[in-house]
Parts: C-alpha cells; structure tokens; sequence
C-alpha cells in the first residue's frame, strides 16, 4: 500500500524517539503507534525494526519474561544522533507545512 510506505519514515521517528525514553518492545509499540493512527501489523514493523537495527539505530536485548524470550530494543549513540537530526528536520517541515500554509 503506497500510504504505509510514505508514512513509514515518521513511523521510524516515532520508534526511535519512544526507544530513546526507555526500552521497547514489539506488542508496546505497536499500541503505541495505534495510539498515534499508524496500524501496522508484524509484517510490516517487525521487518521495520529489524531494518533499524541493521542501520545501526537500535540494539536488541532479549530478555526472559514469564517464560518468554522477549525482544527488547533500545536507541544507540548513532540513533539518537539521526533522532536530533530529524528533531531539526521536524521542526522546519512543520514550519512550511503548518505555520505557513496560504489557506
Ligand atoms: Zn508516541
């Protein structure tokens, strides 16, 4: 679906700012992101996370909860360097986008 691909970039924002707060777990940020409108399933945010794990962004920390291996993830030093980096990306977007429409 072409929608999800063109939200899929502030669906990473939001991952990695709420990893950035304390760590995360697959089923939380999926509510997390329902919260905010973003209906994903695990086909498509666990290939999500997997990708920002790869780039660098998150680290994974299994931990064993009632049982289960649960897949933690937490932001590094480069996720949270392209988290400010996008900070300042955000806040010009919404100054065109927002503050600046003509209608
Ligand atoms: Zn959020």
């Amino acid at each position: 679906m072409l929608d999800r691909e063109f939200f899929l970039g502030f669906v990473k924002v939001h991952i990695l700012y709420h990893a950035s707060k304390s760590p995360i777990f697959g089923a939380e940020i999926t509510d997390e992101l329902k919260r905010h409108g973003y209906h994903l399933g695990p086909g498509t945010l666990y290939p999500t996370l997997h990708r920002l794990k790869r780039e660098g962004y998150l680290e994974q920390h299994p931990e064993a909860v009632a049982g289960k291996v649960r897949k933690y993830y937490t932001i590094t030093e480069h996720g949270l360097a392209v988290l400010n980096e996008a900070r300042g990306k955000i806040r010009e977007l919404v100054e065109e986008v927002l503050e600046n429409r003509q209608s």
